[in-house]
């Protein structure tokens, strides 16, 4: 019989083969401009079914993947890694395409943001600008509804590494001590899996 738990089982897979998982001295700039930092604690420490939103990025890995091959096609080099040790441990990040000192990020969403883009992107891309020591980088989304597109441009800002390391840092001693960070309530939360659960 195939029911949602089948479903959910397929979507774990394909997520546990895509994403490698990581170990504890490892920190990502993703988990660490998270909204809410205790998500992400939850998102290492806790085994969770899928959430539609995590579905959705799923589907939106097909778009990056078919847009990979063209960027290619056109000099970018795709999915380049960074990494930055932290005493302890080492913060790493992913970026979608780069090319001379120019970087580029796919937002794969249903909602796009019509007047700028997320805070939690931009803080994302001005990391990855000072990590790969280039001066413009683009936020493009594509929207899984309609196909509109919206791309934005990130200027380089010298305090977001700052304050990137030092969220990556509270994740990490949060992670060391077994102490979910303090919650940080939004919009995010209706999305949140651990939502049922977060108690202060
Ligand atoms: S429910 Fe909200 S505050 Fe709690 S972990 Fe999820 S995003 Fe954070």
């Amino acid at each position: 019989m195939i029911d949602e738990v089948v479903v959910n089982r397929w979507i774990q897979r394909y997520l546990s083969i895509n994403y490698k998982s990581l170990k504890d001295d490892e920190i990502t700039v993703t988990e660490a401009v998270s909204p809410c930092l205790r998500r992400s604690y939850y998102a290492r420490t806790r085994v969770q079914q899928p959430t539609p939103v995590e579905f959705l990025k799923v589907a939106g890995q097909d778009i990056h993947l078919a847009l990979q091959d063209i960027l290619r096609g056109e000099g970018w080099d795709v999915e380049v890694s960074v990494a930055l040790p932290v005493n302890d441990f080492v913060l790493r990040g992913r970026i979608d395409a780069a090319k001379d000192d120019v970087i580029l990020e796919f937002k794969t969403t249903v909602n796009i943001p019509e007047d700028s883009p997320y805070s939690s992107h931009v803080l994302q891309a001005q990391a990855y600008l000072a990590m790969m020591h280039a001066s413009q980088a683009y936020i493009i989304y594509l929207s899984r509804t309609n196909g509109k597109v919206k791309v934005y441009r990130v200027h380089p800002n010298k305090q977001a590494l700052k304050q990137v390391v030092e969220r990556a840092k509270q994740l990490h001693q949060a992670l060391k001590n077994s102490k979910p960070p303090n919650p940080t309530r939004g919009p995010w939360c209706e999305h949140c899996p651990h939502k049922p659960t977060c108690k202060r």
